[in-house]
């Protein structure tokens, strides 16, 4: 059971989330372009700023941070080669009929409703940009959840934009 005296660390898990995303390359900046891509043809008058600022307020979500630190500490630990078996096999080799990275995804691209769900769809077959990178990086780093939680991410700022604009 819960302690009464628990405080949820939202500082620590917006920090673990923002240096796991930095450490692949991944800034506010970054996810901002996808959305920015996302919603021009809706808001003309979008700037990447303003996706950079949206991007920045949706980062500070307790339901994309929660779902976000287990995506990247899966990868994490996938890369170290700690999981037990068969999952350390399954998230390494990213195979296709895992979907728990596509699970958590949707989680986070829902917490502004269905328009959230449709772009990370979207996003998820283009694999526009970073997302395309981290896809295809052969480094031997384990990106079986960080496109994910990228795209996901991406598409819930379009999702807040959508409705701030509606
Ligand atoms: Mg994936």
């Amino acid at each position: 059971m819960e302690k009464p005296t628990f405080k949820y660390p939202d500082k620590a898990a917006y920090d673990f989330v923002t240096t796991a995303l930095t450490a692949k390359g991944i800034t506010a900046n970054e996810i901002a372009k996808i959305t920015y891509n996302l919603q021009i043809k809706y808001v003309p008058s979008l700037t990447i700023e303003e996706c950079e600022l949206e991007t920045q307020e949706v980062l500070h979500k307790r339901e994309i941070l929660n779902n976000a630190m287990v995506a990247l500490e899966l990868d994490r630990l996938a890369t170290a080669g700690q999981l037990n078996e068969p999952l350390q096999t399954i998230i390494a080799s990213d195979a296709g009929v895992f979907g728990v990275d596509e699970g958590l995804a949707l989680n986070m691209a829902n917490i502004y409703g269905t328009i959230g769900v449709t772009n990370y769809g979207y996003v998820d077959k283009v694999k526009e940009g970073i997302i395309e990178q981290l896809d295809t990086d052969k480094s031997g780093v384990v990106n079986t959840f960080i496109d994910d939680v990228v795209g996901a991410i991406a598409a819930a700022v379009a999702a807040k934009i959508a409705h701030k604009y509606a």
